[in-house]
């Protein structure tokens, strides 16, 4: 099985990841745009169980209603855990580099502007993570 390992800016907290994200996509939702200060932002979504802390606690912050566990040395947000999903949506900026392959944009009802690409821009989640497929008009 494939492990990946990434960590906070500082290296307080490591955080293995267990096999392959279930999926790679950009987030628009607004709870995402507040807690990092961008129009959007790149997620690997895992199973908790396909993720294992091996160093550090971090502190599982929030502010809005997505708790986001956050290093308390340097403030990085390593990872999302949206209440009752069993997901861990990690911020794909720490991943190796060439290892983010997005396939989706999500949450576009929040988009701060339309983005021309080619992937699917869907209005809020996918079916795979309980939405409507529904996508935006561009
Ligand atoms: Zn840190
Ligand atoms: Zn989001």
């Amino acid at each position: 099985m494939e492990m990946t390992t990434i960590q906070c800016n500082c290296g307080a907290i490591k955080l293995e990841l267990i096999g392959e994200p279930l999926a790679q996509l950009y987030c628009h939702c607004d709870d995402c745009q507040a807690v990092h200060g961008a129009a959007y932002v790149p997620v690997a979504m895992y199973r908790i169980s396909a993720t294992r802390l091996v160093a550090g606690e971090p502190v599982m912050w929030k502010r809005k209603a997505t708790p986001r566990a956050t290093c308390g040395e340097c403030g990085t947000r390593v990872f999302a855990e949206p209440p009752g999903m069993g997901i861990r949506g990690v911020t794909a900026l720490l991943l190796p580099k060439g290892m983010f392959k997005p396939t989706a944009h999500m949450q576009c009802q929040h988009a701060l502007l339309p983005i021309q690409d080619d992937l699917p821009h869907y209005k809020g989640f996918p079916a795979a993570f309980g939405g409507s497929d529904e996508q935006m008009p561009w």
